[in-house]
C-alpha cells in the first residue's frame, strides 16, 4: 500500500474513531460489532475489546473479539502476532485461503469457512469455523478464529475471567471446549491456591479507602464547588458502599476515613497490612483535560503475583472492579492500567486496586457522577461480592 493511501486511510480511521467516541457512551452500542464474511453481513452483541497476551494488554478497539455460537472469536493477526513466539502465515492456493500457525512443534492449518482443520497433519474440528472477516467499522479484513480452540491446539493457555480474556504461553489449566458461556455466567475460575483462611466461615476483611480528604482536596473542578471536589466525591461513593457492607455479615470492613480528614498514604496501606486484609480498594476520581473520558482501574502488575491471597491477584481484582464500575458509569472503558508506583498499590501486602470512576475535568462525566453515588456504591459492593464468590469466600 502506498503511503498516500495509507495516510488517507489513517485519516479515515481517525474520523471513524472520533465519530465513535461521540457515539460511545451507550454501553449497548459499544458492545455491538458488525462484520461481513461468507458474502453476508452479521451483527454480534457480546464483544470484548481487550485481551491480555502473556500479561500484555492488547487493545482491539474497532476489531473486537465477539461471541459466536458459544465461542469467542477474534482477529488472529493481532492476537497471535503480538508478543508470542509463534509463526503466522496466511496463504492462498487456488480459491482456498489458508492460515497456518506454528507454535512449539505444533502446526495448525485452518481453511476459510471450514470447521475442520489440520493439526500436525491430523484432522481436528474447531468449535466454530475461522473466517476472513471484514469489520464494518474500519473496513479492514482479519482472520477471525475461535480463540480457545486455537490456543488449546497450539499449547497456549486460554482463560476467560470476569469478562476479560487471558492468553499465556505458560499452561496452567484448561476447561473443556464449549464451556465459555457457562464460565462467563458463573464466573468459575481457578481458586485452588494459597490460604483458605476465609473459606470456612471467617469474615472477608476489606479495607476501603476514600481517596484524599481534609487538607488534600484531590482534583477539583470549577463547576459546582464544593461538590465538584474529588475528596467529597470519593467519600460519598464509599459511604454509599458502606450501606451495603453494613448489612452483609460476610464482611469485616475497615475504612481509612468516613469523614473529611486526611490519613497519610502510609496510614492507609498500614491499616490494610495491620488488619491482614484480604482486599484493598481505593476510590478516586480522575482529572486531566476537559475532553478526557472514561473509567479505569489501576493496579501494580509487578506486585500482582506476589500479593496473591485466597487465589486472588491484584490484576484479577482490578479487572473485576473495572467491569463492575464501568457498567455502572457507562463511560468509555479505559481498562485496567499498571501503576506500580502509587504507594497504596506498592506497599499493600494483599490484592489491591484503585478505581478512577470518571473525569471531574469533563463536565458531562462530572454531572453524571454527581447523581450516581448510590449506583457506584452498589457496584463497588457487587464487584467485591463477585470476586469473593469466584474464589469460594462468599457462600
Ligand atoms: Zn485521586
Amino acid at each position: 500500500m502506498n503511503s498516500i493511501r495509507k495516510d488517507r486511510i489513517g485519516k479515515l480511521l481517525l474520523l471513524f474513531f472520533a465519530i465513535g467516541m461521540l457515539l460511545v457512551p451507550s454501553t449497548v452500542k459499544a458492545q455491538t460489532v458488525k462484520v461481513r464474511y461468507g458474502g453476508a453481513d452479521h451483527t454480534y452483541y457480546k464483544t470484548i475489546e481487550t485481551v491480555y497476551v502473556d500479561g500484555k494488554e492488547i487493545s482491539l478497539a474497532g476489531k473486537p473479539i465477539y461471541l459466536k455460537s458459544g465461542c469467542y472469536v477474534g482477529p488472529a493477526n493481532i492476537i497471535f502476532k503480538t508478543g508470542l513466539k509463534l509463526s503466522y502465515k496466511s496463504s492462498k492456493s487456488g480459491s482456498t485461503r489458508k492460515l497456518t500457525l506454528k507454535h512449539e512443534g505444533k502446526k495448525l492449518v485452518m481453511k476459510n469457512g471450514k470447521k475442520k482443520a489440520s493439526l500436525n497433519g491430523k484432522t481436528t474440528s474447531l468449535g466454530v469455523a475461522p473466517w476472513r472477516v471484514r469489520y464494518k467499522a474500519t473496513n479492514k479484513v482479519y482472520w477471525v478464529v475461535p480463540l480457545k480452540s486455537v490456543c488449546k491446539r497450539l499449547g497456549l493457555h486460554y482463560k476467560l475471567e470476569d469478562g476479560a480474556i487471558y492468553i499465556d504461553t505458560k499452561e496452567e489449566e484448561d476447561e473443556d471446549e464449549g464451556t465459555v458461556s457457562k464460565a462467563a455466567a458463573t464466573g468459575s475460575s481457578a481458586s485452588a491456591s494459597t490460604s483458605t483462611s476465609n473459606s470456612s466461615g471467617k469474615k472477608i476483611v476489606l479495607v476501603i479507602d476514600a481517596g484524599h480528604g481534609g487538607k488534600d482536596s484531590g482534583a477539583t473542578a470549577k463547576w459546582d464547588k464544593p461538590n465538584s471536589v474529588e475528596k467529597n466525591m470519593t467519600l460519598r461513593i464509599v459511604k454509599e458502599a458502606k450501606k451495603y457492607f453494613d448489612k452483609d455479615a460476610h464482611f469485616k470492613v475497615y475504612y481509612t476515613r468516613i469523614t473529611d480528614c486526611y490519613p497519610s498514604l502510609a496510614a492507609r496501606y498500614q491499616l490494610a497490612n495491620s488488619k491482614n486484609a484480604d482486599l484493598f480498594i481505593s476510590v478516586h476520581i480522575n482529572s486531566y483535560k476537559s475532553t478526557s473520558a472514561g473509567t479505569e482501574t489501576l493496579y501494580s502488575a509487578e506486585r500482582s503475583p506476589k500479593t496473591k491471597k485466597n487465589g486472588i491477584t491484584s490484576k484479577e481484582l482490578a479487572t473485576c472492579m473495572q467491569n463492575y464500575t464501568r457498567a455502572a458509569t457507562g463511560f468509555p472503558n479505559r481498562g485496567i492500567v499498571n501503576r506500580p508506583n502509587l504507594q497504596v498499590l506498592k506497599y499493600t501486602k494483599m490484592p489491591s486496586c484503585l478505581i478512577e470512576y470518571g473525569f471531574i475535568s469533563n463536565k458531562a462525566e462530572y454531572r453524571k457522577m454527581s447523581t450516581s453515588y448510590a449506583a457506584y456504591g452498589r457496584s463497588l459492593y457487587n464487584g467485591v461480592v463477585r470476586i469473593a464468590r469466584n474464589h469460594g469466600l462468599y457462600k
